[in-house]
This record gives structure tokens, sequence and C-alpha cells, in this order.
């Protein structure tokens, strides 16, 4: 393995994947082997950079750690504990099956890890609003969660169709006293909210705050989510040798940008005989179109401010894509998860909308716990592999959220076939 404009920061030559916490990924420019990195204009590189100081000198504060550790344990709920599904694991006859329970985090996800992180850099930083898009509402619903907690306006850039189908998120968002900004131009979804959100964000940086929603853009975003969400394999690490006396064997989480699945596996990187699996959605096949499996069937590409793999057309514009979950919806990936497949360290694999929707109503009727459906896609897939690793093997799956937002679409969608 090369890292490709990575020299800089390299202490040892590194071709072992054991290396991978030694060299710090990404090096300085935002770079993990050929990917990530930062493809803006200028105006926004100064801001970024900026961005880059003041995080890399506040994550050694002690005063930020312990800020941002109390919020963690007293505000969300950490550490989130892991749940042995033995109905589950009995029923499949296999290998035992555990969750880590990041649906149990107030606010109902993985994406609170984050966002507190991010809000109160922004704090810290003297900024005095909050900015981000949102697609289904949930990143927008956890923004505006942080920045009222932290006394920080929130505007929110929501395509006019997400705006339609996400009316309980949008609502959830007003009463949290953030302003959801419709964006009617182009697709009327997320791609353009985007767009409107960075234009808005440029025309005054100095008191506004990009949080972005995964560890995908430019640099430092990936990098900076990422060390967010960590917390939730360093806390699985112990919670499952205390449960087992050992680590995983196994661990899966699903695929859209990659935050919940990095901060599951950032901890296990080096445990070279922790099998892990990354579980994208392939949705209604594999055409185009009708799936998100971009680590699958993409190539490298640049989008959004980063290089990484890609679902894209001829000319590098970004395909169209679909999944049953709206989380999982995105052309692009986050940059390390890029390096980490070409490496091998990772499988990537996919689940599509029915084996999602099975798994849905599986784990609500074996466990009593209703999965996000973006979760649903890394529960399908354990089970698949808990009968193909057999008795005598665990795995170890990041229930990334919980499934109230889903309920009213499955019902009327999917509702009778599953006798209701
Ligand atoms: C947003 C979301 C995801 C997908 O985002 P990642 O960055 O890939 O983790 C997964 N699960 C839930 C519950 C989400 O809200």
């Amino acid at each position: 393995m090369t890292y490709k404009n990575s020299s800089e920061n390299c202490t040892e030559n590194s071709n072992e994947i054991s290396d991978l916490e030694k060299v710090e990924l990404p090096d300085r420019n935002g770079w993990f082997g050929e990917y990530g990195g930062s493809y803006v204009p200028e105006q926004l590189q100064k801001v970024l950079d900026d961005i880059t100081q003041s995080y890399e000198k506040i994550k050694k504060d002690p005063t930020f750690i312990a800020e941002l550790r109390d919020l963690n344990q007293h505000y969300s709920g950490r550490p989130s504990p892991i749940f042995y599904c033995k109905n589950l694991s009995e029923k499949i006859g296999g290998a035992d099956i555990y969750l880590k329970r990041e649906d149990l985090n107030h606010t109902g996800a993985h994406k609170i890890n984050h966002c507190l992180g991010e809000a109160l850099l922004a704090k810290k930083m003297g900024k005095k609003k909050l900015i981000a898009e949102t697609g289904a509402g949930q990143h927008g619903v956890a923004l505006a969660t942080a920045a009222s907690l932290l006394g920080l306006k929130c505007d929110i850039y929501m395509g006019d169709i997400d705006i339609k189908k996400e009316h309980p998120n949008v609502v959830r968002m007003k009463i949290l006293g953030a302003r959801v900004v419709p964006v009617s131009r182009g697709t009327k979804t997320l791609k353009d909210a985007v767009d409107a959100a960075f234009e808005a964000y440029l025309k005054d940086p100095d008191s506004q705050f990009y949080g972005i929603g995964s560890v995908v853009g430019p640099h430092p975003f990936p990098m900076m989510v990422r060390d967010f969400q960590k917390v939730v394999g360093m806390e699985a690490k112990e919670q499952f040798k205390e449960i087992t006396g050992k680590i995983p064997d196994n661990l899966v989480a699903c695929v859209g940008g990659g935050s919940n699945a990095i901060g599951l596996f950032t901890a296990f990187l080096n445990d070279t005989n922790v099998n892990i699996y990354g579980v994208e959605p392939s949705g209604l096949s594999f055409k185009d179109g009708e799936h998100a499996a971009t680590l699958t069937l993409g190539k490298p590409g640049i989008l959004h401010g980063f290089k990484s793999y890609l679902l894209q057309d001829k000319n590098g514009d970004p395909l169209p894509v679909y999944s049953v979950a709206s989380g999982l919806d995105y052309p692009g990936v986050g940059p390390q998860h890029s390096l980490l497949k070409d490496m091998g360290r990772i499988t990537y694999v996919t689940i599509n909308d029915k084996e999602a929707i099975d798994a849905f109503f599986e784990l609500s009727r074996t466990e009593g716990i209703i999965p996000a459906v973006e979760s649903a896609h890394a529960v399908a897939y354990a089970v698949k592999l808990a009968k193909t690793e057999g008795k005598g093997k665990n795995l170890l799956v990041n229930l990334s959220g919980r499934g109230d937002k889903d309920i009213d679409f499955i019902i009327e969608a999917y509702g009778k076939n599953y006798d209701c």
C-alpha cells in the first residue's frame, strides 16, 4: 500500500494493515491514500483551514474533552449498551448476534455523537449559527438539537420534496427552534440542498459553521466526524470483552456516508482477526438509479469537495440513487472507506430493500426492537452471516438508529405482507 500525497505525516513506512493506527490517517492535507483531500474554491479553503486548525488544537484541550464526555454521558446517555439477541440467535441457530444500541441515544441514532462535537467546536470558535443540509431530516434534527442545547442559531436547508415527505422531522426541527429553509431548485432534494446550504455558508463563513452529517465532504470533516464517532467502537470493545471475555469475531454496520460504520470499526482496524463488513443498499436492483451501492459498483471520482468512490455517469456526474432507507441514499461515500476497501481490510456487501424490510420485522418480532430501516440493512446481513459463520462464533452489529421515524411509511408500503 502506498500512501500517495501523504508522506509528510507518516512516521514510519507502512505496508501493513496492522499499522493503520500508527499511521495517523488522514495526513495533514486530509488524504486517506489517494482519497479525500479538499476540492473547493479558494475562499472556502481558507475557512476550512481555520476549522482544521481550531479542531487540531481543541481536540487535545482537556476542557473540551471533558465537556464533550459529560454531554455524551448525561445528555445522550452514553455508553450505549450492548445487547445479546438470544431469541434471534437461537432462531437462526448459527453465530451469536449482539447489537450496539446506538438507537437508545437521545434523538434515536448515532448522529448526535458528531453533532454535539461539531456544535461544541463551533461554539468554541465563537460561531453564532450552525448551518447544514438535510435529506430525510435525521441530520437536521440532531444538529438542531445540539444547537438548542448550546445556544446557537440553526438553519437547515431542505428540498421541497423532502419537506413534504419528511413532515415529522420538519416539525421537530421547528419545535427545536431551527429555521428550515426550503430549496425549490433542481431536483428539490438533497443534492440541491447541499448546494444551497454551501452558498449561504459562503456568504458569511465568519459567524456560521457548516455541520456536515457524515464522514464525507472536504478535509477536515471525514476525520473530525470519525473522531467524534469512534467512541462507539471504543466502548464496544470494552463492553464486549466484559460480556464474552474476548473481542468480536465479526463486525457489521450499514454504510450511507459511512459515519456509524467507521465509528464502530475504528477501534478494531488493527485487530486483523476481526472480520469487518460494511453493508450498502442495493435497493430495487443493481441497475443505475435503483440502488446506492457506491463501493460495490462505483469508481473513484469527485463530489462535494472530496475524492472517493462515486456512482457516476460517463462524464463524472453523480448518478441518481435509490434506497428504501433515505439515510443510505447517497452516491458518494466517506474517503476512508474507499481506502479500506482497496486495502481489503473491510468487505463491502449489499442488502436489498426486501431483505432490509424482512429484517426490520424480524428484529421487531423476535427481540422487541424496531430498528431504523437503515440499520435493518446491517441486521439483514448479520442474519445471513450468522448462518454461514455457525455456532461458536459471534458478531456485533451497530444498530445505528431506532425505527420510529419509519413506521408510517413501512406500514403503508409493506404492512399487508407482514400481517399489519
Ligand atoms: C443517517 C443514518 C445512517 C447513515 O449514515 P452513515 O453516515 O452511513 O452512518 C444510518 N443509520 C441511521 C439511523 C441514520 O440516521
